[in-house]
């Protein structure tokens, strides 16, 4: 079997037979790769823990007829201690490795870009250099414009006239952005100046911005339902992990 080399961040796994995993990958070069993991749940595996979700390993892997395998694994950035180690940053990962997976839905096509703000993202919760749930939106957003989906927040997606700066705005999500006060259709929701700027923040990953905003729950609150409707409305499902957001 042709094999192939790559580095890659462990998305997620689920069990095959008796010892084995099926690994999801993003990589790279290759975009998102599946591939099995042999003798991976083995106490005594050669694979150690460097297959385990939000490891970021440098994999030699075999191309397969249906599923690739992976050969070797040598680690990379152990961001899956310190992420495991804390609740609000495992809770976050997962949000993060779910929304890898649903924005990059093909296999084998290259997706660096991604790959970069995935590993970005990880390495921030790892180090602890933002609340975990703000890395955990922000990347959310960031991950989704990236993919074609970035909300137009600036001005009405109707009229394309500014957005005031008082008063209560109109966000789409079919739409694609906000509407203003004359535009708004019945199916836009009402949003406060300070949640769209929060959420704006978010989406440019201005840190200075979002860490300052973090203050107050009620604006931090809707921020993140707004991020859990855009993702939901444009992934076509809700990103399941992102319930904890909630709570
Ligand atoms: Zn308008």
């Amino acid at each position: 079997m042709p094999l192939y080399r790559d580095e890659a961040v462990v998305l997620r796994t689920v069990k095959l037979g008796e010892a084995d995993r099926i690994v999801t990958l993003l990589t790279r070069d290759h975009g998102k790769v599946r591939a099995v993991a042999k003798g991976v749940r083995r106490t005594k595996s050669r694979f150690g823990g460097r297959l385990e979700p939000f490891m970021r390993s440098d994999l030699l892997i075999a191309t397969g007829r249906s599923l690739d395998v992976v050969s070797q694994a040598a680690s990379v950035g152990s961001y899956a201690g310190p992420i495991g180690a804390d609740y609000d940053a495992f809770a976050a990962a997962n949000v993060i490795a779910e929304t890898a997976d649903r924005v990059v839905a093909a296999e084998k096509e290259p997706a660096g870009r991604q790959y970069r703000l995935l590993v970005g993202a990880l390495a921030a919760l790892a180090r602890h250099a933002h609340p975990s749930e703000a890395i955990a939106l922000s990347y959310v957003m960031r991950a989704l414009a990236m993919a074609g989906w970035s909300p137009r927040l600036d001005s009405c997606v109707v009229c394309g006239r500014g957005m005031a700066r008082e008063g209560d705005l109109w966000l789409s999500m079919e739409a694609g952005g906000l509407m203003c006060a004359s535009d708004h259709t019945p199916n836009s929701r009402r949003v406060s100046r300070a949640v769209v700027d929060r959420v704006s923040a978010l989406l440019r990953g201005d840190w200075s911005a979002v860490d300052a905003g973090g203050g107050d729950a009620a604006i931090v609150a809707d921020a993140a339902r707004v991020v859990e409707e855009w993702s939901a409305y444009y992934l076509e499902r809700p990103i399941r992990s992102l319930r904890w957001v909630d709570s």
